[in-house]
């Protein structure tokens, strides 16, 4: 087994880099022409913004209403991709491969799933057994297009990631998981695998979990460690890790090689090209990981190691959809330690991760990404004790490396709801 896999690489493809045929066409000759000649692992996000539509879709399911119109759209939008690429590939006539039979079978659970929901179940678990067909789907038609185009036998399985039943952010359990990942066969006849991103399942009963939104870079990694691979690549459509986010920042520049810890904490910030948890496996095995760009993949990209690297240019990192919650006690008393490990555990029971957090006297602030219903419950638990106020609709930006220019140029004309500075870091809350 060992030796069948040596020199493992893993492949991840997001949601835009599988957002079409054409894409998925794509991704078919990067694996060809640029991928390497020993065993690849191909981990898929769900296409273009399927999740967003199935999170959208169970969510009117959930409440009763009518979703017919979304779950048509979807499904249309994944046949017409299968159609196409059914068109134009070499082996298109390879029964095993039919596209129209895998999806519509997978379309018919995913109905079936929808209409069988109960408004008496939990919101968390139902939300995982729907939105995690968008992986199920994409891997489908990523392996379809691989087989029929590819002179080799290529695999497809699905999740194998075992988690505990933490709803829509399952937790890792890393022993189960290496044992299903390394009974993996790879062979010779198949040294291609295809599988899903972003989701789970529990242990001993199998229902499917999810890793968090965005998380199949995560999965990506959580296989990587499991198989001691010598390499993550993640395909973006970015050139690799900008100091900066494009579509908001005209003038970026491109890191060559970037060190783990670096990379981790513009993860931590929002920078989103990776998830913030993909990173601590893969620097635990000294995995490298690629950042490089679907469009152009014969360019270098990022690399993401064991390095030392002169003192970097200032990061910006931009990280919408926030929210700054304060607590006062009601008694006017001080913020005490007791006092904050009453919100802290409220904090943690309504699944609100703090984001940056300010004492002052009589107050006590968090900045959280905003979630409706995990604020609600928050104030449900703390309206007792404290004053809870927030404000939503902000924006947090994080400027690692900071000097006086980034500084002026970011918060110039700005109004700061709160700021916070360490040598390094400069972080700051405004309105969006
Ligand atoms: N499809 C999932 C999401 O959009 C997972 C991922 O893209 O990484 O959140
Ligand atoms: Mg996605």
């Amino acid at each position: 087994m060992e030796n069948e896999l040596t020199g493992l690489q893993v492949y991840k493809f997001g949601g835009a880099s599988v957002k079409d045929a054409a894409a998925i066409l794509n991704l078919c000759r990067i694996v060809r022409d640029f991928g390497p000649q020993g065993p690849l692992l191909i981990v898929v996000s769900a296409m273009g913004k399927t999740t967003n539509a199935l999170e959208e879709i169970y969510d009117l399911a959930y409440h009763g209403r009518d979703y017919s119109a979304q779950l048509t759209a979807l499904q249309s939008y994944h046949e017409q991709a299968g159609k196409e690429i059914g068109k134009t590939l070499p082996h298109p006539g390879v029964e095993l491969h039919k596209p129209d039979a895998g999806l519509e079978s997978l379309f018919q659970g995913l109905a079936n799933r929808l209409a069988d929901l109960s408004p008496n179940s939990s919101y968390d678990e139902g939300y995982d057994q729907i939105v995690s067909f968008g992986e199920a789907l994409s891997s489908y038609l990523v392996y379809y297009a691989l087989a029929s185009s590819l002179d080799e036998e290529v695999y497809h399985s699905g999740s194998m990631i075992i988690t505990d039943s933490t709803w829509r952010e399952g937790k890792v359990d890393w022993k189960e998981t290496e044992k299903i990942v390394q009974g993996l066969s790879f062979n010779s006849n198949a040294r291609i695998l295809v599988t899903e991103g972003f989701t789970g399942q529990v242990k001993d009963d199998h229902r499917t979990t999810t890793l968090g939104r965005e998380g199949s870079d995560y999965s990506a990694a959580i296989f990587a460690y499991c198989l001691r691979a010598a390499s993550v690549t993640i395909w973006k459509d970015v050139p690799g890790l900008l100091n900066a986010d494009p579509k908001i920042f005209p003038d970026t520049v491109l890191y060559p090689e970037i060190s783990y810890q670096e990379t981790i904490e513009m993860a931590f910030y929002g920078a989103s090209v990776i998830h913030p948890k993909t990173l601590k496996p893969l620097a635990d095995r000294h995995i490298p990981l690629r950042v490089k760009s679907f469009l152009d993949p014969g360019a270098p990209g990022t690399l993401i190691h064991d390095c030392q690297h002169p003192p970097l240019v200032p990061a910006f990192i931009r990280k919408g959809g926030q929210c700054l919650l304060s607590f006062e006690s009601k008694d006017f008393a001080f913020i005490s330690e007791e006092n904050l490990e009453v919100i802290f555990g409220a904090l943690a029971q309504a699944r609100l991760k703090i984001n940056l957090m300010q004492n002052s006297a009589i107050s006590f602030s968090v900045c959280t990404d905003f979630n409706e219903m995990r604020v609600q419950r928050l104030l449900a638990l703390l309206q007792g004790q404290f004053r809870v106020q927030y404000n939503s609709a902000l924006t947090l930006f994080t400027i690692k490396h900071y000097d006086a220019a980034s500084l002026e140029r970011l918060t110039a004309g700005r109004e700061l709801l709160l700021e916070q500075r360490t040598r390094s870091t400069f972080q700051f809350l405004v309105r969006e």
